[in-house]
């Protein structure tokens, strides 16, 4: 849409009921067919703002918009078609797919939630599951038989079904190995060319988010410390917390560095918020 961004996240503030104060003020948008990257410790606030970005908790205060409406109200019937604009890749796509069923039918739900018929829906799962990279016969196996890569591309796949203008990836690749989480990466990447796709791109990593990221806004403490282009990020960083993350990655080298092993980066600064 306009320049107010396909997603629109205003002034937005949570505190979650156990009285932790998850986002304090956030500001940001997400413009149609680019990728904004969100950075910043675990604990700084991230999944929450992919939770209110996905109309699946609402704000305190504040507002977020998707194309100019409230995500969470997106409901009933006549919001499905809606809804299916705005999907997320999770950061868990294992637990996030029913062992019980295949991986074809976990996608072909999916689209049957977004009202494709039945008698499409066996073609479309092949299709999609060409466009994510994968043997459409591996529609018939369970997730335990399918690798951690494979698994994230029926994730993948399942976010596709709808057809959606914005994917909310939330540290999509930090469960996978580093030579996975690179063609992972790079499929994101093909596929938002291909679809014209936008993408609220979360990680703590920050060589990641250099790899897909148009923009890149860094949270500290549920507070946006610095908004910059990738480049500009890492060329100039404006914020002592970026330059302190930049520092802790091993930023500052001409290629993005490689991805860091399992687990968390170096605390950075004074430790997050109980
Ligand atoms: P991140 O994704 O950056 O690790 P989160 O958004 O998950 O951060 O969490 C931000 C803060 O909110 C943390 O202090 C976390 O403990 C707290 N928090 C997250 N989810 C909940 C919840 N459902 N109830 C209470 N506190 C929560
Ligand atoms: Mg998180």
């Amino acid at each position: 849409m306009t320049q107010d961004g396909l997603l629109a996240v205003d002034d937005v503030s949570k505190r979650y009921r156990q009285g932790t104060l998850a986002l304090d003020g956030v500001t940001l948008r997400v413009p149609a067919g680019r990728t904004v990257g969100l950075v910043g410790e675990s604990g700084s606030g991230k999944s929450t703002l992919a939770r209110l970005a996905l109309g699946l908790i609402t704000p305190d205060t504040g507002t977020v918009r998707f194309d100019g409406h409230n995500p969470h109200r997106l409901r009933g019937r006549a919001g499905r078609r809606a809804r299916g604009r705005l999907q997320l890749v999770p950061q868990q796509p294992r637990g996030s797919l029913n062992p019980a069923l295949r991986a074809g039918e976990a996608v072909a739900f999916a689209l049957r939630v977004h009202g494709t018929p039945r008698a499409e829906r066996p073609e479309r799962v092949a299709e999609l599951f060409r466009q994510v990279g994968l043997d459409p016969a591996l529609a018939r196996r369970h997730p335990h038989q399918l690798s951690g890569g494979q698994v994230q591309r029926v994730a993948i796949a399942r976010a596709l079904a709808t057809g959606p203008e914005l994917v909310v990836c939330d540290e999509p690749t930090s469960a996978l190995d580093a030579t996975v989480q690179a063609r992972v990466l790079d499929l994101l990447g093909e596929l938002q060319e291909r679809l014209g796709l936008a993408y609220l791109f979360i990680s703590h990593d920050l060589a990641v988010v250099r790899h897909l990221a148009h923009h890149v806004v860094v949270l500290r403490q549920g507070r946006v410390v610095e908004e910059n282009t990738t480049s500009g990020l890492w060329r100039a960083p404006r914020h002592p917390y970026t330059r302190a993350l930049l520092a802790a990655d091993g930023g500052g080298s001409p290629e993005p560095a490689p991805p860091a092993p399992a687990g968390h980066p170096a605390p950075v600064g004074e430790p997050s918020a109980p």
